[in-house]
């Protein structure tokens, strides 16, 4: 894209550039944007937009630009997946049990992409739409409303991370946050034609994300590239010991230093396993299609295809839906009427307040998981379901070891088929866990995973290519995906206005 494009077809380094060189302010850019948010509300991507709260943020970014500061995102705009807490906008994820909700702090993750406290200086225009509680895959279980999908408002954007999906692809933000349990960065990203990518478990910070299922929850950007990708990795991922025991005590690394390879084939000696059962039955013929396109990219790059096999990816949607809501029945216990948020109006004794606050507070969906956590954990049932269910993730971690003996990254679709209408799958919630098959096991194994636009299915929708690494391989995935984006124009599409 020219530098000349108008400022939403710019990229994060491109607005990043033209701020460094005092082009444009912040101030200016968040309100291209703004303007643009509010021009497309019908799309529902943001729950909450503070024009105010924002142009501080911008002219905070300002002053740090005026004084000589040169940091590769300061002053550039981006919105957070409303699971992330702030201080400067309400937090609902998506429910109505935290209507109205005002963290007093902010998450690891908006700190340290944030304006304060030697945070990397973007500037948050709002909080985004997401499931609720991050529960779902279309966008369609929110509190608020559904998410439309810009390739065409009659489908969904994908889920959980919907919000956060159709606003990037929409161009209403350069950049977003998003996070992914089993699957809701990679899959909105590859529903809306962006790029996604989900770290390791425990590279980002867990502190101040609305807990889903804990040992699974990991946050992550999202934008147009990898390279936008790899910019806002390097300011989110840091151990944080003192907040987030699980996080992974690490050092911020630069992944956009990752990015770049010489020559004509600079993919040369990747070996890109394809687990046989991600391309078999399950999986529609237009997304296997364009798939296969993107991997004889890869060849041409220089990489070379071996098939692997992941023998336990069809046990991933069982083990993961017990595992998830057993960990979410037991956080959401503390929506209690009393801690946070909602509390009915007209009850009884304490255990009545309890009931009608989270008979009132809580979605069809959410109430499914929770009934379903509780008896999977309760005496009785717990060796049947839940330590099956943990022996059977063991098993699927070592198989993606088998498999990584073999290949250094694999890769399939994302998602089984492009986006679906929207209440498509609302009354049968097992066809939308059907369709998070190919994004399961990865989080389950707490491997990183991403999403990359590789063409067009039926439709004229967009069709994600997932690439899975190895344990802190994020900058491998990285490269690679940019790899191919230098010779595929995938990424760069827009939807019409
Ligand atoms: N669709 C999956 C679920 O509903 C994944 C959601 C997520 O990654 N937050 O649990």
């Amino acid at each position: 894209m020219s530098a000349n494009a108008p400022l939403h077809e710019l990229s994060v380094a491109q607005l990043a550039a033209k701020l460094a060189a005092r082009e444009v302010s912040s101030v200016e850019v968040a309100q291209h944007f703004l303007a643009r948010i509010r021009s497309a509300s019908d799309l529902g991507a943001f729950l909450a937009v503070d024009e105010e709260a924002s142009l501080a943020q911008a002219r905070a970014a300002d002053a740090r630009l005026a004084a000589g500061e040169r940091t590769p995102l300061l002053g550039v705009p981006l919105a957070h997946k409303d699971v992330f807490v702030t201080r400067d906008f309400p937090t609902t994820a998506g429910s109505k049990m935290l209507e109205g909700y005002r963290s007093p702090f902010d998450a690891t993750v908006v700190r340290r992409l944030g304006v304060d406290l030697g945070g990397a200086g973007m500037v948050n225009l709002g909080k985004l739409n997401c499931d609720e509680f991050a529960m779902g895959s279309g966008n369609d279980n929110s509190a608020y409303g559904p998410v439309k999908n810009p390739w065409d408002r009659s489908r969904v954007p994908g889920g959980s991370s919907g919000g956060s999906a159709a606003a990037v692809a929409a161009g209403l933000v350069p950049a977003a946050t998003g996070t992914d349990t089993g699957g809701s960065i990679r899959q909105p990203a590859a529903l809306t034609g962006i790029t996604g990518i989900k770290p390791t478990y425990g590279r980002c910070s867990r502190y101040g994300m609305v807990a889903y299922a804990s040992s699974l929850d990991q946050a992550g950007p999202m934008a147009r590239s990898a390279e936008d990708c790899a910019l806002l990795l390097s300011a989110m991922a840091a151990g944080d010991p003192d907040r987030d025991s699980t996080s992974l005590d690490l050092p911020a690394q630069d992944y956009t230093a990752a990015l770049t390879a010489e020559g004509a084939k600079p993919l040369q000696g990747l070996r890109i396993g394809l687990p046989r059962q991600f391309f078999s039955e399950g999986c529609s013929p237009d997304v296997v299609a364009a798939v296969r396109v993107a991997l004889s990219e890869y060849e041409k790059l220089g990489a070379s295809l071996v098939d692997v096999d992941l023998p336990l990816t069809e046990l991933s949607i069982p083990t993961y839906y017990v595992i998830a809501p057993a960990e979410a029945s037991s956080n959401l216990s503390r929506y209690d009427g009393v801690r946070y948020g909602h509390r009915a109006k007209n009850f009884g004794d304490l255990e009545d307040m309890y009931k009608k606050t989270r008979t009132e507070g809580f979605g069809a969906e959410v109430k499914r998981r929770i009934m379903i956590g509780t008896y999977v954990l309760s005496h009785g049932y717990y060796d049947a379901y839940y330590l099956k269910a943990q022996k059977i993730r063991r098993l699927i971690a070592q198989d993606f070891q088998k498999a990584f003996t073999q290949c250094d990254v694999i890769a399939g679709p994302v998602a089984p088929t492009v986006a679906w209408k929207i209440g498509e799958k609302t009354d049968d919630p097992v066809a939308a866990y059907l369709a998070d098959i190919f994004t399961l096991s990865t989080s389950l194994a707490g491997l990183p995973g991403m999403s990359v636009p590789a063409g067009f299915g039926e439709g004229g929708l967009p069709v994600g290519l997932q690439l899975i690494g190895n344990y802190l391989q994020e900058g491998r995935l990285l490269r690679a995906a940019h790899q191919f984006q230098q010779v595929t124009d995938w990424h760069q599409r827009r939807p019409a206005p």
